[in-house]
């Protein structure tokens, strides 16, 4: 590999490219990593505009609801109110810290980390621009394994006033604070930002094109999220397509596409992510890409040209920093071997959990219901529906969901899925037991932990369906 600068280059320094040049050059290869951002755009979108500030306001909004539900259990006084500067600011300065982490991370593991722009010159070249747009500094680097990891941005479809509408990048430094804000989009973005800014105080109205949100996901769990949301105070509209976004004195006006419109004062589009890949020179290579960008990769997360390797967004499959990290890892075992005495990774794409960080949060592993009358045949529906403890105190209306959906041939259990408060926290438990293979039978002679919302999930007895295939 002497031959080389570097044994393996990676371009962007989000939750993908990271881990793969951190877990490169534990290995003892020489590796470099280009960062577009620089220093502050380490850790990618999930650090500076996605999982980590999105999860930050999350909890922020949920002090409101807590606020309120407080004086069922004693607790007097006016709630607080909330200063949006003072979020931002901590927020601003928890990210910075974790750009420094990432750093120190990388330079301790021997990643050289260059600040700039990178496109690919040739089947083993980088080009990164070292200075800026107005005075570049172009400088070469040669590489035996380049791998792009340049994640995806927000996509916005073209329409009459695409230009006065923010993306979830904006969101976190909006100034000033929304009063009334606008989400389109139905998609994990649309949904989440609609709780934590109905959370946060503002009047949000939620429009989405077709007939339920969270398309995808098991439909009783798409519309028991979508009630609770607009318990909460969240104006969802189904079947409600954006015609145009004016500017008037006023605000912006929205205009529906089945006539009518909604004033407000700022118009969030969260309508789908797509692959960054502008510039980066895939096509004068002959990168094959999807009809999105999308970077087409085999199992190995190799592109057709054999040293250029591809993982995360930018590949368009499934878009989790999880799934990131976890393609990283296993690209660096395949291309440098595993670390001494460990086994090689191997990246599987079956019963990835998830959670939507809606008001209440979804959990969810496995199959929707009926995705899973599909692919199993007969299968038996459990289902529990109730009052969280807590609110028999607090005076809240929230439900909460769980639902187990089981193979009839297997006992095995192939979705599982919950509404309700900490659905993330409670679900990941249970996709270990699901990779296992866990069947219904395990799950119930498995103890509860009492009083939780959890031991529900070991508790459900009576099927609610028994259906054969469709
Ligand atoms: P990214 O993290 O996007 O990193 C790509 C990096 O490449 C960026 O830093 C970019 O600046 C850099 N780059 C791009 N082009 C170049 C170039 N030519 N040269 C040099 N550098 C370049 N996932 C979850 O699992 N949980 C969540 O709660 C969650 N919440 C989210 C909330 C929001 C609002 C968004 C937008 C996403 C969220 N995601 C969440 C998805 C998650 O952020 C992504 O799946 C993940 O970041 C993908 O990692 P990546 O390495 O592929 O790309
Ligand atoms: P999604 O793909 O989840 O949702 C996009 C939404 O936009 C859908 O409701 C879609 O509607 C709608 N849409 C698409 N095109 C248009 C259009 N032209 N006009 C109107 N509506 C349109 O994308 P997001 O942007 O919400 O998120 C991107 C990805 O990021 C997610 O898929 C997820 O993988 C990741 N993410 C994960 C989070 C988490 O783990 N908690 C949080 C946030 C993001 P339709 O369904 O009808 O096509």
């Amino acid at each position: 590999m002497a031959d080389f600068d570097f044994d393996l280059f990676v371009i962007g320094g989000g939750s993908g490219g990271v881990r793969a040049a951190r877990m490169a050059a534990q290995r003892g290869v020489r590796v470099a990593m280009a960062e577009a951002g620089g220093t502050e755009g380490l850790g990618g979108t999930c650090v500076n505009v996605g999982c980590i500030p999105k999860k930050l306001y999350s909890y922020a909004a949920h002090f409101a609801e807590s606020f309120e539900e407080s004086h069922g259990f004693g607790w007097e006084g006016a709630a607080p109110k909330l200063n949006w500067a003072t979020l931002k600011t901590n927020r601003h300065a928890e990210i910075f810290r974790l750009n420094g982490v990432y750093l120190k991370l990388l330079s301790g593991s021997g990643v050289t980390v260059l600040n700039g722009y990178a496109r690919l010159i040739d089947h083993h070249t980088v080009e990164v621009n070292l200075g800026d747009a107005a005075t570049p500094q172009l400088q070469r680097f040669s590489a035996k394994h380049i791998l792009v990891a340049t994640g995806g941005r927000p996509f916005v479809p073209h329409m009459t006033g695409h230009e006065h509408v923010l993306t979830s990048n904006d969101m976190f430094d909006l100034d000033p604070f929304p009063a009334r804000l606008v989400v389109v989009g139905g998609g994990y973005i649309a949904c989440e930002f609609a709780s934590i800014f109905n959370g946060l105080g503002s009047k949000v109205t939620q429009l989405y094109r077709s007939e339920q949100v969270l398309r995808g996901f098991d439909d009783e769990v798409r519309h028991f999220v979508a009630a609770e949301m607009v318990k909460t105070g969240v104006d969802l509209r189904l079947n409600a397509g954006v015609l145009a976004v004016h500017k008037t004195p006023q605000g912006l006006e929205v205009m529906l596409e089945g006539g009518g419109s909604v004033m407000t004062d700022a118009v969030l589009y969260a309508t789908g992510r797509i692959p960054n890949v502008k510039g980066l020179g895939l096509e004068q290579m002959g990168v094959i890409q999807a009809a999105d960008g999308a970077i087409v990769v085999n199992e190995f997360y190799q592109t057709n040209v054999p040293s250029v390797f591809a993982l995360g967004d930018v590949t368009s499959r499934v878009q989790l920093t999880p799934v990131a990290l976890g393609e990283a890892m296993m690209l660096v075992d395949h291309l440098f071997g595993p670390q001494a005495g460990k086994a090689k990774r191997s990246m599987s794409y079956e019963f990835i959990p998830t959670a939507v960080f809606t008001h209440p949060n979804i959990g969810t592993v496995g199959h929707g219901e009926a995705q899973a009358r599909k692919l199993f045949g007969a299968v038996t529906v459990f289902r529990s529906e109730f009052k969280a403890l807590k609110h028999t105190l607090s005076g809240s209306t929230e439900r909460t969901l769980m639902k187990l959906i089981v193979e009839d041939a297997t006992d095995r259990v192939v979705g599982l899925h919950m509404v309700g408060p900490d659905a993330g926290e409670v679900v990941q438990g249970f996709a270990v037991a699901m990779k296992a293979g866990a069947t219904k039978t395990i799950f119930d002679s498995t103890i509860g932990i009492h009083p939780t919302a959890a031991e529900e999930f070991v508790t459900m007895r009576e099927p609610v369906a028994r259906s054969a295939a469709v």
